[in-house]
């Protein structure tokens, strides 16, 4: 378990030996919550204030809830299940994002992040919101297609590699052989219920990482199991990651830090509080270099 702000999250990646998935390198799985602020165990809200991102997209997807983005942009967004917050960092941007004062009273959802490859990190920031996405049915699976491509079908959010990222929701009893990208590896995990995921028991809290090289992978799952399918060509570029940036260098990761102590990254309107510090740069950390 890691804290973000108020809430336990469940980090799924990255792991000590396995930075990246594709060119996903960061899962939070959060919820579900009480958020309504009179529950016991209720966090009372989201609040993560203003920060700054490099070097990366932050991807929003929630299974209940709803939360409030805003960025340097300009950007303010709603978010609800089954719709995607897709914030494109590119060279900076800083955003923040909130539990409304009107919610719902229960959260759960995940924060992914993507890793933009050499080639287009310094692209210009950028915010999306998709509020319908394509959908099919697979042998008693609903799967909603929210990054990349799976089987032909393709969400129309901006991605920067090959890469697929899926909801699968069993509307019966699922037991199935998932057709995937065979030049991709993946990683499964269950956001709500267990399922059998190539051989193994999934519940939430896990994360299966599966290679390149597969053209399917075996699932059974009882009616209302939910689970997310990450993937993507494998990256094959080392990844300097640390608090809220993805860089190559050291050196981008001191002028980042500088740069947001220094107000660089622009203002985040409308939320009120204080903006987020940098932790101390510590030197263990820039010296760790991608294994995965
Ligand atoms: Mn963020």
């Amino acid at each position: 378990m890691a804290t973000v702000g108020d809430m336990n999250v469940r980090r799924l990646l990255p792991l000590r030996l396995r930075r990246s998935i594709g060119a996903w390198c960061f899962v939070d799985h959060y919820g579900p919550m009480s958020v309504d602020g009179v529950g016991v165990g209720s966090t009372g809200a989201m609040a993560v204030p203003p920060h700054p991102h490099i070097g990366l997209q932050t991807v929003t997807w929630l299974f209940a809830g709803n939360v409030l983005h805003r960025d340097s942009l300009g950007s303010e967004q709603m978010i609800r299940p089954g719709q995607l917050n897709l914030m494109t960092s590119g060279r900076g941007i800083a955003h923040a994002e909130e539990s409304p004062a009107h919610r719902d009273p229960q959260l759960h959802g995940v924060q992914l992040w993507v890793a933009l490859p050499d080639a287009s990190r310094f692209t210009a920031p950028a915010f999306e919101h998709h509020a319908q996405l394509p959908f099919m049915g697979s042998d008693g699976f609903k799967i909603t297609v929210f990054m990349g491509c799976l089987t032909g079908t393709c969400s129309p959010a901006t991605t920067f590699s090959h890469l697929v990222g899926a909801q699968l929701v069993a509307s019966r009893d699922v037991n199935t052989h998932l057709s995937v990208n065979p030049d991709f590896e993946h990683a499964v995990f269950v956001a709500d219920g267990a399922a059998r995921v190539a051989g193994a028991e999934l519940t939430p809290g896990a994360l299966m990482y599966l290679p390149t090289g597969r053209l399917g992978i075996p699932m059974a799952a009882p009616m209302g199991t939910t689970l997310l399918l990450l993937g993507g060509v494998p990256l094959g570029e080392p990844l300097l990651m640390w608090w809220n940036f993805v860089a190559r260098t050291p050196h981008e990761m001191t002028a980042a830090v500088a740069d947001w102590r220094d107000g660089k990254f622009g203002e985040v309107g409308g939320y009120v509080g204080e903006p987020l510090k940098a932790p101390p740069l510590r030197a263990d950390l820039l010296v760790r270099r991608d294994r995965g």
